[in-house]
């Protein structure tokens, strides 16, 4: 973005020019974007923003967005450019580490309290934290739900346990450097997990925003599929009876997952379908 170097901006300049020089580098929400990274440079929410559009800005102030609006420019994903993201209407602290929890995933959060006894103690156990943000929404709402979040990265582990501190829920959650089940003990009413499910030759195909999030945490195997066949293969023997399993899945990929799941004996319950009506989440029960 060129600015001429005398000239005082307004916030309203200021955000003018950057959405049009997003626009230009194809972003899709470049406005929206444009004022949530002013927001952040100089600490206003959006309102803030509006009601001083004609104050003039410091060259300092200037310079930090510029930074900002040129990383973004570089289709650097907003959430890792303010290092945070609103879900289950928790903040959850994000780093470049751990996918950008989305909002269909929210889904995983509701069928789990779905299948769980209200005001009763539970044992949930959740697959490929990440952020923690599902392990962390649940323990929000219940604090008598014992959850064991495992991820096979150390680093994303880093980020969601100090998200669990910040939400001062760290006493319900245990997290786990595990490959899936690898170090798992113990037996649980639910298992949940947001598992990668993109198919490998089409990550090269994802938006460039898509790309710089971790490939551990989106490449699903040849089909997809993988880690469904392997956590529906492998939960059984660590579910309480009655137990439940709550996958998150992508549009396509419903009756793969129900075959898969009742392939490995379990009775399926359910594929429900997220906030643009596509199938999102297979519910599962043991016994
Ligand atoms: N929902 C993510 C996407 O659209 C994929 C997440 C995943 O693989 N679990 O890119």
């Amino acid at each position: 973005m060129t600015l001429t170097m005398a000239k005082q901006y307004t916030i309203g300049e200021l955000i003018s020019l950057s959405a049009g020089y997003l626009e230009s580098k194809g972003c899709s929400s470049a406005r929206l974007d444009a004022e949530l990274l002013l927001g952040h440079v100089l600490g206003l929410d959006r309102l803030d923003l509006y009601l001083n559009f004609d104050k003039p800005l410091s060259s300092r102030e200037v310079d930090e967005y510029r930074q900002y609006i040129g990383r973004r420019g570089q289709r650097v994903p907003l959430a890792y450019l303010t290092g945070q993201r609103e879900f289950y209407s928790l903040p959850i602290h994000v780093s470049p580490d751990v996918l950008i929890p989305r909002p269909e995933t929210e889904f995983v959060v509701d069928k789990t309290l779905e299948v769980l006894e209200a005001g009763q103690p539970a044992n949930i156990l959740e697959l490929g934290t990440g952020s923690g943000a599902i392990a962390l929404a649940l323990a929000c709402q219940d604090p008598l739900f014992r959850i064991t979040a495992v991820d096979v990265s150390q680093e994303a582990l880093k980020v969601a346990e100090a998200n669990a501190k910040r939400l001062e829920v760290d006493s319900q959650v245990v997290f786990l450097q595990s490959d899936l089940f690898e170090n798992v003990t113990g037996t649980y009413r639910v298992i949940c997990s947001n598992p990668p499910y993109i198919k490998r030759d089409e990550l090269p195909r994802l938006s460039p925003e898509v790309q710089t999030e971790p490939a551990l945490a989106l490449d699903g195997g040849p089909d997809g599929l993988e880690f469904y066949r392997r956590i529906l293969g492998q939960a059984a023997s660590l579910l309480e009876q009655p137990g439940f399993v709550v996958l998150e899945i992508g549009w396509d990929q419903g009756p793969d997952v129900r075959a898969i799941g009742e392939k490995s004996g379990f009775t399926w319950l359910e594929t429900a379908r997220d906030y643009s009506g596509k199938d999102r989440v297979v519910v599962f029960q043991w016994a």
